[in-house]
C-alpha cells in the first residue's frame, strides 16, 4: 500500500519520501511472501468495485513494463452450499465484466479430488490470478525510485506531529517535515494511529500459510475456494511457489483443521516445508 501510494504520488509529480521501519526487503509485513490471489470480483462491499478496477488497470500497466513475471492468470473455482451467496458471488463476478461459468459440483470433486456435498454449487471466476507479492513490492519501489522518489528504510516512525504548513515525522535520530503525510502502516496501524487520537477497531491476526505435498501430480492449475462458510473460508492454490506443493490458506484455524483435513487428506500429505 505504502509503496503504491508513494509511486502514485511520484507519478502525480509530488516530491515523495517513502519511509519503512525495517531494512528493505523485509518479510515482516503483510505484503511479504510469494503469492497473493486476485480477482476482479473479489469484493465484499460495492465501494470496493471501483478501487479493484482501478488497481487492476494500474497493475496491467506495471506488468507491461516489468522485467520479471509478476502475475499469472489463474482461474478461481468457488464452491459453497449457500446458494444465495453463490448467486450474489456470480453477480459480482459478472458485474466485474467477466461471465462466471457454473459447473456441476461432481465435476469439481472429480477434478480436485474433493468431496463437496452434492447440494453445493460451483462457479469458475476466470478473472482470477496470482500476484507474486514480494516481487510486486520490489517492482513498484523500483518504479518509484525511477521517478525520483526517495526510500528511507530502517527508519521506524516513532511519533507524528500534525501541523500547518508542516507535519513532522519523527524517527529515533532525525525528523522529516512534509506538507502531507499518507499513512499505510498495515498491521501496525493501531500503534501509529492511536497516538493521533484515531481508535479504529483493528486487531492484528497472525495467519498461517500451509504447503501440502500433492500425491497426485495432476492437480489442476488454478485456485479453489471453499466458501461453505463465507465468513470462514479457505482456499488452495495449485503448485506455483514450490514444485509439487499446493498452498492452503484459511481465515480461521477451525476451518483449516476441520474441513481442510477432511477434504484434502485423501489426496495429499502435509509437507514439512
Ligand atoms: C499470509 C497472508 C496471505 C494473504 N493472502 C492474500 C491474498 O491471497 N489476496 C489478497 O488480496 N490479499 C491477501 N492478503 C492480504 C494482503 O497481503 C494485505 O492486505 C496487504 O499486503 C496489506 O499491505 P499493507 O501495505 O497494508 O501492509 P504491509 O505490507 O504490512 O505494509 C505496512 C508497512 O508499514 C511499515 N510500518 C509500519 N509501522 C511503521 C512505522 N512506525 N514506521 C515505519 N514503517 C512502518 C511496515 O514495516 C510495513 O512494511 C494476505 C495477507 C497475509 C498476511
Amino acid at each position: 500500500m505504502g509503496s503504491c501510494a508513494a509511486y502514485c504520488l511520484a507519478q502525480a509529480g509530488k516530491s515523495t519520501v517513502l519511509i519503512e521501519q525495517f531494512p528493505i526487503p523485509h518479510s515482516r509485513g503483510s505484503s511479504c511472501g510469494q503469492s497473493r490471489i486476485t480477482s476482479l470480483g473479489d469484493y465484499s462491499s460495492p465501494f470496493m468495485k471501483p478501487i479493484i478496477n482501478h488497481g487492476y488497470k494500474q497493475w496491467l500497466k506495471i506488468l507491461a513494463t516489468a522485467a520479471e513475471n509478476l502475475f499469472r492468470v489463474c482461474p478461481m473455482v468457488i464452491v459453497s452450499q449457500d446458494h444465495d451467496f453463490m448467486k450474489e458471488k456470480a453477480k459480482i463476478v459478472k458485474d466485474a465484466g467477466v461471465d462466471p461459468v457454473w459447473i456441476p459440483v461432481d465435476k469439481v470433486n472429480e477434478k480436485y479430488k474433493t468431496s463437496f456435498p452434492k447440494e453445493s454449487s460451483a462457479i469458475i471466476d476466470t478473472s482470477g490470478g496470482i500476484l507474486f507479492a514480494q516481487k510486486c513490492v520490489q517492482e513498484v519501489q523500483r518504479l518509484f525510485k525511477n521517478l525520483g522518489g526517495v526510500i528511507i528504510d530502517a527508519w521506524p516512525v516513532t511519533s507524528i506531529e500534525p501541523g500547518d504548513p508542516w507535519v513532522q515525522v519523527k524517527g529515533r535520530r532525525s525528523v522529516i517535515r512534509a506538507k502531507s503525510l499518507v499513512l499505510c502502516p498495515g498491521p501496525w496501524a493501531t500503534e501509529v494511529l492511536t497516538p493521533l487520537g484515531i481508535d479504529l477497531p483493528l486487531k492484528t491476526v497472525r495467519l498461517g500459510v500451509y504447503y501440502w505435498k500433492v500425491k497426485d501430480s495432476s492437480f489442476p492449475r488454478g485456485t479453489i475456494c471453499d466458501m461453505s462458510d463465507p465468513q470462514n473460508f479457505f482456499y488452495a492454490v495449485s503448485p506455483i511457489e514450490y514444485p509439487g506443493l499446493i498452498k492452503v490458506e484459511a481465515l480461521s484455524m477451525r476451518q483449516l483443521l476441520a474441513r481442510c483435513w477432511l477434504e484434502w487428506s485423501k489426496v495429499m500429505i502435509p509437507s514439512t516445508t
